[in-house]
């Protein structure tokens, strides 16, 4: 079979992606010659697009031509307009409600089982949650030395991890938007992989309180350690010390269990995408998101200005008005934050994205909401919400992926899949990370930072169930433990970035 020059989606579209770089004068098919060099990723015109037409992919309009493009032109992204999003009230909703999801190989895995019944963890980690980031530089010092003189008494703890970030104080703490940071850490606290331990680091007089964060029944001195209350710099790294000590023992007793695949909570996201990440990652990504869901498992998918541009299609998929609803409300929401903050959705994408033939928004979003494949989606959250119910769920959140990582994480999300066309060596602290890529080149380029590869979709020499399955088992391979993904053993962790659209002061 000669090799594949390039990738039409659906019937309607206008236009396809060039599988590898193309020379101009090249016979794509008969009577379309590629008019110029079209780099690796970007769209040829099928036929003639006078300007103000459509430009068509994935069976929709991501753009309208601004001057006349030829038959075999590349298209890239100062050649087209971006169409209006579409309106959010009056969605329909409930009217594709796929039933018919692949049957996941396995139903069971090993985790940690919690004592209050949630989620399971995939990793056994001493979190130690501070209020405020002027806690950060002493909590550094001690867990250096946690690692060094405790962590080696414990075997069957995997990590400590400090929750550093950069609200607490100097902040808007009664602005209405407050309560998304606020949300955040509180829920992170309870993370499944912290086993129920609670350990709190505060300065004294900051606006963010431990009462802010803890519920009254956790506030106690076997939880709590506030610096101020401490005569000096040695008390207080023997204070965190002897807390942490006793922690870690009684994290070291969990063992993992076999559990059902309802006890699993994983998110989805992409970062870095390119114009084959729609075609390939994100499909097998969707593949393997519809076989957890039809096994039981809880899986959400993030990224609000992704989304916006496909959220009809989204709507259609929400089980009842209610989700619907939500949908709506968080995705108006989001378009008045942008209005605030006078920018728009052309915001997103990145340089590196149209370097990669991602055009603009529209084509991002089409692309990008493959990874949640077809399972009805049962709930919408705000940014860092938990689930009440299991299955598909839309989580809303920015689509920075080092914003997206801890909105997740405060859902509860034992584990992180992560798409990529460009590359990232994106990691996160708490749970792990499986990275796929879209493309054969990328797979080449950083062998040992992706776990899977989604290129050989593209090639023709692996279809979207076989990576998707692929995917699933490695899921649940390092889910379990059996294994680490290539972000945790290389321990490549982005910093825990809040999302905080409210004040600082
Ligand atoms: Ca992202």
């Amino acid at each position: 079979m000669a090799a594949l020059l390039y990738i039409k989606v659906n019937e309607k579209d206008n236009v396809a992606i060039a599988v590898n770089d193309i020379k101009a004068g090249t016979v794509l098919m008969q009577g379309i010659v590629a008019g110029q060099d079209i780099p690796q990723a970007h769209k040829v015109a099928l036929n003639d697009i006078p300007a103000g037409k459509e430009i068509i992919r994935y069976g929709v309009i991501i753009g309208y031509a601004i001057n006349d493009i030829k038959i075999g032109d590349w298209i890239n992204e100062t050649m087209l307009d971006l169409p209006v999003p579409p309106p959010v009230d009056e969605m329909s909703y409930a009217t594709n409600l796929v039933k018919d999801l692949p049957e996941p190989p396995v139903r069971t895995w090993e985790g940690y089982a919690n004592p209050n019944g949630g989620y399971a963890g995939t990793r056994n980690i001493l979190g130690i949650n501070t209020t405020v980031q002027c806690a950060t530089s002493v909590v550094n010092v001690a867990v250096e030395r946690m690692k060094r003189e405790l962590l080696p008494k414990y075997p069957n703890v995997d990590d400590i991890v400090p929750i550093n970030h950069a609200y607490g104080c100097g902040v808007a703490i009664n602005a209405p938007e407050s309560k998304i940071p606020i949300r955040t850490l509180r829920n992170v606290a309870k993370h499944p992989n912290f086993g129920g331990e609670l350990m709190v680091v505060g300065l004294g007089c900051e606006k963010f309180t431990v009462e802010m964060l803890l519920d009254e029944a956790d506030r106690t001195s076997d939880n709590v350690v506030i610096l101020q209350d401490l005569k000096g710099f040695a008390a207080m790294i023997d204070e965190l010390m002897k807390m942490a000590d006793k922690k870690l023992a009684k994290l070291n007793e969990r063992r993992r269990v076999n559990l059902s695949l309802s006890d699993l909570m994983i998110g989805m996201q992409c970062g870095g995408s390119d114009a084959f990440s729609g075609i390939t990652a994100n499909p097998a990504a969707g593949y393997a998101s519809d076989m957890l869901v039809h096994g039981g498992a809880t899986v959400l998918f993030s990224e609000v200005t992704e989304v916006r541009d496909s959220v009809h299609l989204i709507g259609e998929r929400c089980i009842d008005e209610v989700v619907c609803k939500k949908l709506a409300d968080e995705m108006k929401w989001y378009d008045r934050y942008l209005e605030n903050g006078e920018v728009d959705r052309s915001a997103n994408p990145t340089p590196g994205n149209k370097k990669g033939g991602l055009s603009n928004i529209v084509e991002k979003a089409m692309g990008s909401i493959a990874k949640s494949g077809t399972s009805p989606i049962v709930e919408v959250l705000s940014p860092a919400e938990q689930p009440s119910k299991k299955g598909l769920i839309f989580a809303a959140t920015p689509a920075s992926d080092i914003v997206c990582g801890p909105c997740q994480l405060a859902s509860g999300i034992g584990l992180q899949v992560f798409m990529t066309g460009r590359g990232t060596p994106y990691g996160l602290a708490l749970a792990p990370v499986i990275k796929v890529c879209s493309r054969n080149d990328m797979k080449d380029m950083w062998s040992d930072l992706i776990d899977v590869n989604a290129g050989l979709i593209a090639s023709g020499d692996a279809t979207i169930p076989e990576v998707g399955t692929e995917l699933f088992n490695r899921i649940i391979d390092v889910a379990s433990g059996r294994m680490k993904s290539q972000a945790e053993k290389y321990r490549l962790h982005n910093d825990f970035c809040l999302f905080n659209p409210a004040l600082i002061t």
